[in-house]
């Protein structure tokens, strides 16, 4: 279609040309004059006939007109040999022409101006450049996207497989969340496979994590990777749009896809579309919601097995919408976190590929000294050393150039307030490992898999990537007592080994409280209270939402809980201090550890611990995600 439409828009603009060109090019115009001259012209009778048209007169001269102008002035003007001339009338009316026209015995005629002509001089010939030039450049817009895009259809950007240049290569330190993806390329490589087995396969895949770390990167290597069509649009697109368009783009922009499976549906920045509904002072923003709501709409309506995975990105997960993260919708979450030092050095390796480094540039160096940075910031320092380079006419980048650029970029940063002190680093590794070397003590708690301290990652947004307790297990009572030592581990190892307590274990206090308060108000765990239910929000669904709703009991019974909720507390803060306390020494040093590379298998604390049950792969403690 492109192609013949092309050839067809030559052919027109051609015929435009040619058409012009006979217009003007057909008349053989005659000698013009000025329109003083032409009186001169009547008054010594020369003129024999005159045409009138539109801004014009064409004037035919009498045979003998040079005996009759002999010895005038305007004889040197005329052209020699001329037959007729024409001349522009004034844009001031001439009140005497016809009359001295008459006087002089001329053969008047008036012709229709060129009315049609002039029309299709001044409009229309201009309008129709217009759009050829209009349609020529949306053309050329939508090949360089590498993209089928039509008027009123949505300004989604497409990507035929053999466009998606993304590949697993270019990402690096996000092992983890590659790893997760990789089942949705295999999903994309070959549905069937799954389709046979009857496997569900997620429908929409959402990627968590702050911004620059590589999520957009990482969805589009999973097009790359399977090889398939790439629908972007990014959320604030959908919003940005003309009032009551948002929801025609989305219905409009999964029929493509559908048409086009398998591919991948990536909506980036969904937060700006996914924000929580309802409630709103400013009035609500109506069109945002009616394009959610055609979202959650379509991602209902079309069944998992037929190719399309959605994917989305946001740096926010905390003000989507929960009916975005309900089962069937993206109900699976990846984390694509800050990179740890080891991710940091890989990272700067896939930027400097291209980049010609010299003998002495350690890379692992810059890893070392950038802790808290994302993937992009890495790649901005990358570029900046290279600048940095050939602006000294230098060949290569050295480390000079690169620790120049870490200061640049870092300089930015911290005016923004996204970097963490050597000190601060200290307190958080000691108050993690804190709740790690007590997760590790008590035997029913869960395993510690991972501990890290990676600067200002999602944990530092209020994110943390737990399961709820409540609704998914059934916990004893000397579990729930663990878990709350685990909590209090933090801020017990800080005190500890530092000798003062920080601010950051506010989190997890409030978690701590939370808990112990259940237990007594809730699960009936405290035998001072008994087995009794005191908790308002248990009392029926429909109230169940009211924050303000009264509790059904006294000041004297509110007492006792407040007293029992601090016992629970206390009780498992000292149990945490002792158990910490007789392993200072092992705290310190896996403390230490962490410092230097921000990350801490769980095996290696456990074999720090001399732990003689090795634990089992499981649930992720929450010594690593709180701060
Ligand atoms: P996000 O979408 O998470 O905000 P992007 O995917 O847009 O981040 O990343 C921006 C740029 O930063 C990328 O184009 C890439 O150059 C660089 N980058 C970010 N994360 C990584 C990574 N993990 N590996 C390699 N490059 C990265
Ligand atoms: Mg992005
Ligand atoms: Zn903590």
């Amino acid at each position: 279609m492109n192609r013949r439409s092309n050839i067809i828009m030559v052919w027109v603009v051609l015929g435009l040309i040619v058409l012009a060109a006979l217009f003007f090019g057909s008349r053989d115009e005659p000698p013009a004059m000025a329109y003083s001259d032409f009186k001169s012209l009547i008054r010594e009778r020369a003129v024999a006939s005159a045409v009138v048209s539109g801004s014009e007169i064409e004037a035919t001269l009498v045979p003998d007109w040079r005996t009759r102008l002999t010895g005038k002035a305007v004889l040197k003007k005329m052209p020699p040999g001329a037959s007729k001339i024409v001349t522009t009338l004034l844009p001031v009316e001439d009140r005497y022409l016809v009359r001295d026209l008459e006087g002089a015995g001329v053969e008047l005629k008036g012709e229709p101006s060129d009315l049609w002509v002039s029309v299709l001089l001044t409009w229309i010939v201009p309008l129709l450049l217009v759009m050829a030039f209009w349609i020529f450049m949306i053309r050329r817009q939508a090949r360089s996207q590498g993209s089928v895009v039509s008027f009123g259809k949505s300004r989604v950007r497409v990507y035929r497989h053999d466009d998606v240049k993304g590949s697993f290569e270019d990402v690096a330190g996000v092992d983890e969340a590659r790893e997760e993806l990789l089942e949705v390329v295999e999903y994309l490589r070959q549905p069937e496979k799954f389709i046979r087995v009857g496997a569900k396969i997620p429908k929409g895949v959402l990627l968590v994590g702050p911004p620059g770390t590589g999520k957009t990167l990482l969805a589009r290597a999973v097009a790359g990777e399977a090889n398939v069509a790439f629908f972007s649009i990014s959320g604030s697109e959908f919003v940005e749009m003309f009032v009551g368009v948002g929801a025609a783009r989305v219905r409009d922009l999964f029929e493509q896809a559908i048409k086009a499976s398998p591919c991948i549906i990536f909506v980036d920045e969904l937060d700006a579309l996914g924000k929580v509904r309802g409630v709103s002072m400013a009035g609500g923003n109506d069109e945002r919601e009616q394009t959610l709501n055609q979202l959650l709409v379509e991602m209902d309506g079309f069944e998992t097995n037929r190719g399309v995975v959605i994917m989305a990105a946001t740096n926010r997960p905390e003000i989507l919408d929960p009916a975005l993260l309900r089962p069937g919708r993206f109900d699976r979450q990846i984390l694509v976190d800050k990179p740890d030092r080891k991710g940091r050095e890989a990272i700067l390796g896939v930027h400097a590929k291209n980049v010609a480094l010299g003998p002495g540039v350690d890379l692992e160096r810059v890893a070392g000294s950038t802790p808290g940075l994302a993937g992009a910031d890495l790649a901005n320092i990358v570029n900046e050393a290279a600048l940095l380079a050939a602006r000294h006419g230098r060949d290569s980048v050295t480390q000079p150039d690169f620790d120049e650029a870490i200061e640049r970029v870092v300089a930015g940063l911290e005016k923004r307030g996204r970097l963490i002190t050597d000190k601060e680093r200290r307190i958080i590794a000691v108050h993690e490992v804190g709740h790690a070397v007590v997760a590790e003590s008590i035997p029913d708690q869960d395993p510690v898999r991972k501990i890290s301290i990676v600067p200002r990652g999602l944990a530092a947004l209020g994110y943390t990537f737990q399961a709820p307790t409540e609704d998914r297990y059934l916990l004893t009572r000397t579990e729930l007592n663990g878990r709350l030592s685990v909590l209090l581990g933090g801020r017990a190892a800080e005190v500890l080994v530092l000798g003062e307590m920080s601010t950051g274990a506010h989190n997890d206090l409030a978690r701590a409280s939370d808990i112990a308060r259940s237990m007594v108000t809730q699960f009936g765990m405290s035998q001072h209270i008994g087995p009794v239910s005191l908790d308002p929000r248990s009392q029926g669904a429909a109230s169940s939402q009211d924050p303000f709703m009264a509790p059904e009991y006294g000041n004297q019974v509110a007492d006792r809980i407040d007293v029992e909720v601090k016992r629970l507390v206390e009780e498992a803060e000292s149990r945490a201090v002792s158990i910490l306390t007789g392993r200072q020494r092992e705290l310190e040093e896996a403390a230490d550890r962490l410092i230097e590379r921000e990350y801490l298998d769980g095996d290696e604390l456990r074999e720090l611990l001399e732990a003689k049950t090795p634990a089992p792969e499981g649930e992720l403690s929450d010594g690593e995600t709180d701060r």
